[in-house]
């Protein structure tokens, strides 16, 4: 592969997670309602995802692995109207600069599907492919080209505990999705599709956190903040329960994360942390998901407005409960 392609992948691909956290977004964006993974060795060896979404025309098929040929924008205006996880076009080009891919899909509507292969960044010649409808995307040996990155991957038990806490976040956000996990064939998590978020937290954090939690809804308006919180009782010891999302996306924020600590202040032993899900909803012109090639890190237009609005939010509802 050029060595454009490997400059940006090292931004976007950093491990087997981060390959994982690329094709559920895909998987999701295409619609899916079951995602099953298989990793091998920590995901180093083998990650292979398989959604029922809408699939991928043969035609399109080697587009999509074309850096910026995404699907998802018009113009350039959409990147501020984003209402896909993936929006750049560059997540199958940085993966495919990496590793060994395997892609195969069926849409609902073909008679049969169709399958191409991306080696070192050669791409093969389509083929037919007779699988069921839906996507089947296959990284073998990754990072197989780049010595120097393979070198900073932990150990099977660390990358695992990556895909893990990605797979966590991505379900807490969608939770009628079904999605399986297995690590060297064997089950780690099956993930039924379910109502709602608090059958989630339960599965992920047992029915102790669950029994514990307070639902939070700041009320219509432009910006909104709906979620959990647990009671402060619920003590997990020094672990952080503590999961961000605005628009259905997982970020990591400082200033949100401290909202929600500060309106805890005076009811947690010392060194212990709040509990919260929170989601934000807000217009898409005011937030900027497009700081960090991982959509990690987020920029608020209305920075002050927003730690606020969590902090009162959650300061009425402890209220509410005589805390
Ligand atoms: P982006 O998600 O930013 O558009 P990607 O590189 O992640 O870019 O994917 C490139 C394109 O490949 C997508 O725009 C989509 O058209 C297609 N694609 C990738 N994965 C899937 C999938 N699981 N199901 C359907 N289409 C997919
Ligand atoms: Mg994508």
């Amino acid at each position: 592969p050029e060595v454009v392609t490997k400059i940006a992948a090292g931004e976007v691909i950093e491990r087997p997670a981060s390959v994982v956290k690329e094709l559920l977004e895909n998987s999701i964006d295409a619609g899916a309602t079951r995602i099953d993974i298989d990793l091998d060795a920590g995901g180093t060896e083998l990650i292979r995802v398989v959604d029922d979404g809408c699939g991928i025309e043969p035609d399109d098929l080697a587009l999509a692995f074309s850096q910026h040929a995404t699907s998802k924008l018009e113009t350039a205006d959409d990147l501020f109207r984003i209402g896909t996880m993936g929006f750049r076009g560059e997540a199958l080009a940085s993966i495919a600069g990496v590793g060994q891919i395997t892609l195969q899909s069926r849409t609902r509507e073909a008679a049969s599907g169709c399958e191409v292969k991306c080696d070192g960044g050669a791409l093969s010649d389509p083929r037919p492919w007779n699988g069921s409808s839906g996507t089947r995307l296959e990284v073998r040996h990754l990072f197989y080209n780049v010595p120097v990155r393979k070198k900073f991957l932990k150990s099977v038990a660390t990358e695992l505990g990556h895909v893990c806490e990605t797979v966590t976040r991505l379900s807490l956000a969608h939770p009628h999705l079904h999605i399986t996990l297995r690590h060297n064939n064997r089950l780690v998590y099956d993930i039924p599709a379910s109502a709602g978020l608090t059958d989630r937290i339960a599965l992920f954090f047992t029915g102790e956190v669950r029994d514990a939690l307070y639902e939070i809804d700041s009320g219509e308006g432009p910006m909104r903040l709906t979620g959990y919180i647990a009671d402060p009782k619920c003590d997990r010891g020094n672990s952080k329960l503590q999961y961000l999302f605005v628009n259905g996306r997982w970020f990591r924020d400082r200033s949100v994360a401290h909202a929600l600590q500060e309106s805890f202040r005076g009811l947690l032993m010392s060194g212990r942390y709040a509990i919260g899900f929170l989601f934000l909803t807000i217009p898409p012109d005011k937030v900027d998901v497009n700081v960090h090639p991982t959509k990690s890190e987020v920029r608020f237009q209305e920075n002050s407005l927003i730690y606020s609005l969590v902090r009162s939010t959650i300061k009425h509802r402890l209220l509410k409960e005589n805390l």
